[in-house]
């Protein structure tokens, strides 16, 4: 009961801490929240559900597959973790947004199973924007190249980037990497390219949402700022 509170809680004080960081961003939009329900039962994601939460995301495909199941569709979904191409058939026409296409094998696959269901599947191209090792994602000089090179997979729409930036303190980093963001995102709106639009940029998470938001985002991915710590992360 006291978990609960403190998630209806959290939520208020987030949900206002966007909206003040909404009022002094670049481009004062409205920001969508995701509310990053990894690890956490279906019965707290109802829960976030009754508060107004409209958007889960899942960064495990086994475990968004369970969860819809669960839950239904009346939710939008959200992949936002790596995505293996085998393991595209089992979410590609469940979710609202795949924040995690990094390879043209993987553009390859959805198209070829959104052709065949006759759909649109719409796709965020994610960026390695601190350049590290551990994470996936494009650098920022291949993006264009890549988007120039995914056009031709018709049933694929590119509706933007995302990007994970690193685990850091330094908000003046921070802050630099989510301005390049922004500038690549404007380069390639700059391109016209017509089968795309560049509408998202969806980065920003518990602990950097507000620079982010600030920066540009007009989509942030949060999840222990709303549920606490999750398990694996406790020491
Ligand atoms: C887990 C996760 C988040 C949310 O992280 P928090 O720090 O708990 O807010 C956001 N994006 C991705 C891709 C994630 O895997």
């Amino acid at each position: 009961m006291e978990e609960r509170l403190n998630i209806k809680r959290n939520l208020d004080i987030l949900i206002k801490e966007i909206e003040n960081a909404e009022k002094i961003s670049i481009t004062n939009e409205k920001v969508k929240l995701i509310a990053v329900t990894k690890t956490h039962g279906t019965d707290i994601i109802k829960e976030v559900l009754n508060y107004g939460i409209k958007d889960i995301g899942e960064n495990k495909v086994q475990e968004l597959k369970d969860k819809i199941d669960i839950l239904g569709n009346e939710i939008n979904y959200h992949m936002i973790g790596n995505l293996q191409s085998n393991k595209v058939k089992y979410i590609y026409d469940k979710v609202d947004l795949i924040h995690s296409l990094d390879r043209v094998s993987l553009a390859k696959e959805i198209d070829k199973r959104a052709k065949v269901s006759n759909i649109i599947v719409n796709c965020l191209v994610q960026v390695n924007i601190g350049k590290e090792k551990t994470k996936s994602g494009l650098y920022p000089e291949e993006v264009e190249k890549f988007i120039e090179e995914i056009i031709r997979f018709e049933n694929i729409k590119v509706k933007g980037l995302m990007t994970i930036a690193p685990n850091s303190e330094d908000s003046k980093y921070l802050r630099s990497l989510f301005k390049q963001m922004f500038n690549l995102r404007e380069l390639i709106k700059s391109k016209n390219y017509k089968e795309i639009d560049m509408n998202y940029l969806s980065m920003g998470m518990s602990n950097d949402y507000k620079i982010a938001i600030e920066e540009g985002a007009n989509i942030v991915r949060v999840g222990s700022k709303i549920f606490g710590l999750r398990d694996y992360d406790k020491i």
